[in-house]
C-alpha cells in the first residue's frame, strides 16, 4: 500500500512529534494493520519519559492497539484482508543463538533480544495509523477479535492478559482471604479473574479514589485507601485478625492473608505485602517495582512466607474473555485522546489519581463508544 500516514514519533525523551512517515511495506511474513485504538501502557511510561528499555530514538512507540489487516505478505496463513486482530510486542529478533537452534515453527523464548525486538520497543509501534506485525505467529503476536468486542475494546486485551496469566500462580481456592495492593488496570485484571473463585473475599488497596470505586463496582468486597482509612495493614488485621508466628516477639504481628497480589510496583508496599501475608502465605511479585525494599528475612524465614516471581500473562485467554464479554474493560477506560493529543494523554495517563486506561483514537473514523468518561482533568 503507497501513501503516507500521521505518527507520534518520540524524537527525544518526554517529546512526541506529529510526522507524516511513509506508510511501511510488509515483508513475506508480516501483515500491515490500521490502527483503530490504541491503549498507552505503564511501561510506556519510562519510554516516554527517560527513553529506557528502547535501543534508539526517534521510535514510533505504542504495543496495545486494535486494528484492522490491510496487506499481508505471501507466507502468512490463517488471517485474510479485513479480519480484525489486535497484535503484541512478543516478537523474536531471529538471529541470535537461541532463534537460531529453536526448530522452525516453534517460539524461542530464549531470545536474546525478545525485549528489543518488540512492538513499540525495538521495532515501530502503533501510536500511528498505520503499523506492522513483523513474523507473524499465529495465536501469539496476533490474534482475531470477532463481532462481540467493539475496537475500544478490543484495545485492551494485552494490558488484561496479566491478570489472566498471574492469578492463578499461587493457587487460589475457595474461602481464602485475598490482598491485592494495587488497583490499576493490572490490579483490576488480577481483580476480575480472582472473582471466579468462589467464596473469596478480597481487599482491594490503593491510593487513588477512581481506581477504589471502580474495584468496588468490578465487585471487590473491600476497598482500602491508606491516606483516609488509615494503613493497609491494619485495615487487612481489623477484617482478617493477626496471626502470631514461630518467635513471635510481638513486633511481629502479621497479617491474616492467604494469598497477597503487589500489583502497584511500588517497593515499600511489596515490602508490606510480606507483613499482610499470613504465616505460610504467598506474596505474589506481578507489579514491576523501581527502587529498593526493606525487609527483614525472618519474615520470609520465620514466617514461611512464599514470594513468588515471574511475568505472567495470557493473552489468549484476555482475548477469548474480551470476544465473549466476560470481562468488564469498558469501566476502566477512563479517557480517549486523538492521536494528535498524545503527550497529553501520557500527562493524564501517569495520574493514578485521575486515570486507569487511557485511549487514543487514532482512527478519526472509528465508532466513538460508551466508556467511564473523566471530565475534569487539570
Ligand atoms: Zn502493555
Ligand atoms: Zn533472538
Amino acid at each position: 500500500m503507497e501513501g503516507m500516514m500521521k505518527a507520534m514519533v518520540l524524537e527525544e525523551p518526554g517529546k512526541l512529534v506529529l510526522r507524516e512517515l511513509p506508510i511501511p511495506k510488509p515483508g513475506p511474513r508480516d501483515v500491515l494493520l490500521k490502527t483503530k485504538y490504541a491503549g498507552i501502557c505503564g511501561s510506556d511510561f519510562p519510554i516516554y519519559k527517560e527513553g529506557l528499555f528502547v535501543p534508539r530514538l526517534p521510535l514510533i512507540i505504542g504495543h496495545e492497539a486494535s486494528a484492522v489487516i490491510v496487506e499481508k505478505g505471501e507466507q502468512v496463513q490463517g488471517y485474510e484482508v479485513g479480519d480484525r486482530v489486535t497484535g503484541t510486542n512478543i516478537q523474536f529478533c531471529g538471529h541470535c543463538q537461541a532463534c537460531r537452534e529453536t526448530p522452525e515453527g516453534e517460539l524461542a523464548w530464549g531470545c536474546e533480544n525478545i525485549a528489543v525486538s518488540g512492538l513499540g520497543f525495538g521495532v515501530d509501534g502503533v501510536f500511528a495509523e498505520y503499523f506492522l506485525i513483523h513474523d507473524v505467529i499465529p495465536g501469539v503476536s496476533l490474534f482475531k477479535i470477532d463481532d462481540r468486542a467493539d475496537d475500544l475494546e478490543a484495545a485492551m486485551c494485552e494490558p488484561m492478559c496479566t491478570g489472566a496469566g498471574w492469578y492463578q500462580v499461587p493457587d487460589p481456592k475457595p474461602g481464602d482471604n485475598i490482598v491485592i495492593i494495587g488497583a490499576g488496570i493490572i490490579g483490576e485484571s488480577v481483580l476480575q479473574q480472582l472473582l471466579k473463585i468462589p467464596d473469596v473475599e478480597i481487599v482491594v488497596a490503593d491510593y487513588s479514589k477512581l481506581r477504589l470505586d471502580v474495584a468496588k463496582k468490578m465487585g471487590a468486597h473491600h476497598i482500602c485507601n491508606p491516606s483516609t482509612d488509615g494503613d493497609t495493614l491494619d485495615f487487612v488485621i481489623d477484617l482478617w485478625g493477626n496471626k502470631e508466628f514461630l518467635y513471635n516477639y510481638g513486633d511481629r504481628i502479621s497479617g491474616n492473608a492467604d494469598i497477597v497480589y503487589e500489583c502497584s510496583g511500588n517497593a515499600k508496599a511489596w515490602a508490606q505485602a510480606i507483613q499482610i501475608a499470613k504465616p505460610g502465605g504467598k506474596v505474589c511479585t506481578v507489579g514491576t517495582c523501581e527502587g529498593m525494599a526493606l525487609v527483614s528475612p525472618q519474615w520470609i524465614q520465620l514466617k514461611q512466607v512464599q514470594v513468588l516471581g515471574g511475568l505472567y500473562g495470557s493473552i489468549g485467554q484476555s482475548v477469548e474473555e474480551i470476544n465473549n464479554g466476560t470481562l468488564n474493560v469498558r469501566d476502566l477506560a477512563t479517557h480517549v485522546f486523538s492521536l494528535e493529543e498524545l503527550n497529553e494523554a501520557f500527562q493524564v495517563a501517569m495520574d493514578a489519581d485521575k486515570s486507569i486506561k487511557v485511549l487514543i483514537k487514532v482512527d478519526k473514523d472509528a465508532p466513538d463508544y460508551p466508556y467511564n468518561k473523566q471530565e475534569t482533568w487539570g
